[in-house]
């Protein structure tokens, strides 16, 4: 078998066939650009030995290149009225499985154990946009053996995960992402790639998760409150956001110490500091509590 959807002639008459009609609320807009296709498949570095997880599938236009360079392939799709089309698109493989259900309901830890005895899975996902962040922080956070995401995701989101300090999209996503993984954008997608055409650019990130975190925290709990605290509130400085923050349970002069000890002005705005500099603040919160 060849994979064949991404070509707009098969892509219409599989839409035609099944009378399928677009679904908003689930961010359906389906790739017909071969080339894009290609450069997916290929930054995501697949091999025959690997265990891919597709999240949303849409009618199967990448799962088809999946399951060519996989050895194994799961998507999971939300749309139950996209089953019979991907019984069809996907009968000339047999290493898929489709599961039909919401990504984040599905225990992506069992699935791996399953599938891949617990070792790192690679996960590759045209993303629907309204849920990009829970699902990246989800395989990040819940301990799911990962070894790369590639991922498409609108524009601006991708500049969000890739940035540092100084630059108006720096912000918690950012520190997350680079906390877990080394990010880069390998492909800017315009909508006119996308059936039907998004309102937005978009772009294929690869996600490369580190063995080890970059810096050393003591707690990455703790760390990643006080990164929210610090950008809940952009405009106010560092102690006022954190002052102010449910999520932190130091007083104004614990906070003063804190800052002290890490060379940090009290007038210093969260959004100033690096990945390095949360880090050094969450160990001397722990340091003085
Ligand atoms: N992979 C296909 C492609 O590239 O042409 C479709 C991509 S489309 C942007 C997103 C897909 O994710 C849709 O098929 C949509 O139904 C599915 N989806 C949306 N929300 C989902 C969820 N919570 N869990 C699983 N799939 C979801």
């Amino acid at each position: 078998p060849r994979p064949y959807l991404g070509d707009p002639k098969y892509t219409i008459e599989v839409l035609q066939k099944y009378n399928f009609a677009f679904q908003k609320r689930f961010g359906q807009n389906f790739l017909i650009d071969t080339h894009v296709l290609d450069k997916i498949i290929d930054s995501a570095q697949i091999t025959k030995d690997d265990f891919v997880l597709e999240i949303g599938p849409g009618i199967g236009t990448m799962t088809q290149y999946l399951a060519e360079a996989a050895r194994e392939v799961a998507a999971v799709e939300i749309d139950k009225t996209l089953l019979p089309i991907l019984d069809d698109t996907l009968k000339d493989w047999d290493n898929v499985t489709v599961i039909n259900n919401d990504i984040l309901k599905v225990d992506i830890r069992q699935l791996a154990l399953e599938k891949n005895q617990g070792r790192p899975i690679k996960v590759v996902a045209n993303l629907p946009y309204y849920i990009t962040t829970p699902i990246i922080m989800g395989l990040f956070e819940n301990q799911v053996p990962v070894d790369s995401i590639t991922i498409m995701v609108q524009k601006e989101v991708a500049d969000r995960m890739q940035v540092g300090p100084g630059t108006k999209d720096y912000g918690a996503l950012s520190l997350a992402v680079q906390y877990y993984a080394k990010p880069k954008i390998v492909a800017n997608v315009p909508p006119n790639c996308f059936m039907p055409r998004p309102k937005v650019g978009s772009a294929v990130i690869r996600l490369e998760r580190y063995e080890k975190p970059p810096v050393e925290v003591k707690n990455e709990k703790l760390m990643f409150r006080i990164i929210r605290a610090s950008f809940n509130q952009r405009r106010k400085t560092l102690v006022n956001g954190l002052k102010n923050s449910q999520e932190i349970p130091f007083s104004k002069e614990q906070i003063e110490q804190a800052l002290g000890m890490c060379g940090l002005s009290l007038s210093v705005r969260g959004e100033a500091l690096t990945l390095a500099q949360f880090a050094q603040l969450a160990n001397a919160f722990t340091e003085i509590s």
